[in-house]
Order: structure tokens, then sequence, then C-alpha cells
């Protein structure tokens, strides 16, 4: 076989979390709950419209600008439209943040355990990874900066972070970017923001006016509920924007996904719905785990890291008998931890009896 490039040599392919329809198939079950994904558990009701709408043009290819996305999203987070870069989901930003700016064996810093698609992308791109433990399940900003060196390109921030649920505040961020050269890139990705509450979440919009060397990605995917269409944009100062889009593939944003998140820019209060049904179910949830005597990670996202002190595999193949899927974390060096995502009532609840069941019958 002809050889594939080195860097893919030892490369762990992401897995993502198992699908409604597989589990389905594999144990012949009616009714299954998917709470592996961090997807939230509701269709927004004004997306059939807008997919609709673009029906009668899907002989055309899309606007490749992302034009009316593009102008409303500027004028929502009041920065100017040539800020701003669409991807198709956020983890495509990462591929091309990475494919833009870094070169075979620049070092790019990584925290560990986080979000899996910075180590594998970086790893694609020929980079060496510096990793950087997370304390007491935070990034930990501190080490990170002492971490960096003449050869670092690059640093991947999940803010919050995913599996852990847990943010850096203003402060500290800020405290961190005075100690980051203006030549390396800081890559502060956002895909929760929407679910944070907390007074002192970082200001990124803010920071970015003065700083070139940030770029900050959320997502259409989690708190909008368009994790099926696929789009997520970066704010970025203009040059870095522009050198983003040399990298893009020029149809990256197909319309039903420009089309669902123009609708989605339009409809915002369905987003807030959704922000209080996830505050009322983590209460539920906490309140039940505390019971249970299983520790969890106070989280500001919708899903909840859990420490089981033991291995979750028998665990986890219980719950998927029981048509529940949660996220096991052994892939991230988590063998005795698990993620649960917030789902409806009925789901956390499901999830809440199956897993007293299987404490109780061990
Ligand atoms: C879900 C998630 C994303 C978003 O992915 P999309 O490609 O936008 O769907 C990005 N970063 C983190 C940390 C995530 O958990």
């Amino acid at each position: 076989m002809v050889s594939a490039r080195r860097s893919l040599k030892n490369l762990k392919a992401y897995k993502p979390g198992k699908p409604v329809e597989e589990l389905k198939r594999e144990l012949d079950l009616k009714e299954v709950y998917k709470l592996a994904s961090n997807e939230i558990p509701f269709v927004p009701a004004y997306i059939f419209k807008a997919v609709l709408s673009q029906i009668p043009q899907i002989n055309r290819y899309p606007e490749a600008s992302s034009h009316y996305v593009r102008q409303k999203l500027a004028r929502t987070l009041k920065v100017k439209p040539d800020r701003l870069v669409f991807g198709n989901g956020s983890d495509e930003l990462i591929v091309m943040t990475l494919r833009a700016f870094v070169e075979e064996r620049d070092e790019v810093i990584i925290g560990t355990p986080t979000f899996l698609i910075y180590e594998i992308q970086s790893q694609v791109a020929g980079a060496r990874i510096k990793k950087v433990p997370l304390r007491d399940y935070r990034y930990d900003l501190e080490t990170i900066a002492r971490a960096i060196t003449k050869k670092t390109k690059m640093i991947f921030i999940a803010n919050p972070d995913n599996p852990h649920g847990t943010y850096v505040t203003h402060e500290e961020v800020v405290k961190f970017l005075n100690k980051v050269p203006k030549n390396v890139l800081v890559f502060f990705d956002e895909a929760y923001f929407e679910f944070v509450m907390n007074k002192d979440y970082p200001r990124t919009l803010a920071l970015l006016k003065t700083r070139k060397n940030i770029i900050m990605s959320r997502t259409f995917s989690k708190a909008y509920g368009l994790a099926g269409v696929r789009i997520g944009y970066a704010v970025c100062d203009p040059e870095v924007a522009q050198c983003l889009n040399n990298v893009r593939e020029p149809f990256n944003i197909d319309r039903f996904a420009q089309a669902c998140a123009s609708a989605a820019l339009d409809n915002y209060r369905f987003v807030e719905k959704v922000k209080n049904h996830i505050v009322k179910e983590k209460r539920y949830l906490y309140r039940e785990l505390a019971k249970l005597n299983l520790e969890y990670i106070e989280s500001v996202t919708n899903f909840i890291l859990i420490n089981f002190k033991k291995d979750t595999a028998r665990l986890n193949e219980y719950l998927l008998r029981k048509g529940i899927i949660v996220r096991p974390l052994a892939e991230w060096g988590l063998p005795e931890f698990f993620r649960v995502t917030v789902g409806l009532h009925k789901e956390n609840e499901a999830f809440i009896r199956h897993l007293k069941g299987f404490l109780k019958n061990k």
C-alpha cells in the first residue's frame, strides 16, 4: 500500500459516542436514551421552516461567505463581519487553525485530559505536543504559561472544559495572556459558552479587541441544538481570519446549516429555555447522585463528570443493556470516571433509576 504521512503512524482516531440507532440494532431495544455526546434533548421548532426554505435551491452551491449568518452574528456579537470565520462545526475551525499556523515540529500545548480533537489534529499536523495536566479538574494556566518555549506556536484552552465542565476566570485568563508572547496563538474553545452563568467567566470578545494572537471559537451544536447540521464560528483579528479563510474549503457550510444558524440567531429565546431546563435538571441530578454517595464535579455546562472510584466498564455495559448511553472516559485516561449529558427529565430519571439498580445488584 502507498504509505500514509508519517504523522498518522500512531494516531488514535476519535471514537464518537455510540449512536442511538446502533444500540437499538445491537440489543434489539425499542427505546434508547443517548446521554453521551452533550447534545441538548430538544429540536428547535423554527428549524423546520429554515430547512424547507432551502430545498428549492438544493441544486445551487451555498454562499461561500455565509453572508446572512455573518451579518446577523456580527450584529449580535457587536464585532466587524471580517472578524468572523465559519467552520463545518467548530471542530473544523481547530483543523483550519492548525493548517494555517502550525508547521511540522512546531510545539502545541494542550491540557490533559481534555477535548480529544486538539491532540488528534495536532498530531495529524505533525506538531510536537506538550501536555500540561489539569489541576483540581481545572485548566492550570500558570503551569501552561511556564511551559511555553521558543518552539511553542499554539495553545488550546477549552473553556469550559470537556469532560470536566469547569472553567477558568476572566482574571486568570488576563494574567495568563500577559505572559504569552505575541507570536504564540491561543485558541479558546467556548463550545459551552451559552450555558455559563458565572459573572467571572472571561469576556473573551473584549480581550480579542487588543490582541491579535487569540482565536475564540463557539458553536451552534450545543445550546442552539444544531449538532446535526454542522456550523461553528471563530472570532479573531481580521488578518488572522484571512489566514483561516485561505485554508478554508469554499463551500464548507452548506445552505441548510447557514439557514438554520441564521434562524437560530433570530430565536435566542430557545437558548434561554434550554438553559433553564439544564439548570433545573442539573440540580435534580446532583441531588440524586449525592444520595447515591457518588462524587461529581460541579459543572457550568450541560454535562456532568462523575467519579465512580472504580472501573466503569461493567456499569457502562449494564446501562447499555437498559438502553442508556453515557460516555465512559477510559480513552481520556479516566477509567474510573464517566460523563453524563443532561437529557429530558424522564431520561435523567431513567439514568438515575438504572444507576441505582446497578449499585444495588453488584
Ligand atoms: C462539542 C464540542 C465542540 C463542538 O463541536 P462542533 O464541531 O462545533 O459540533 C468543540 N469543543 C468542545 C470542547 C466540545 O465539547
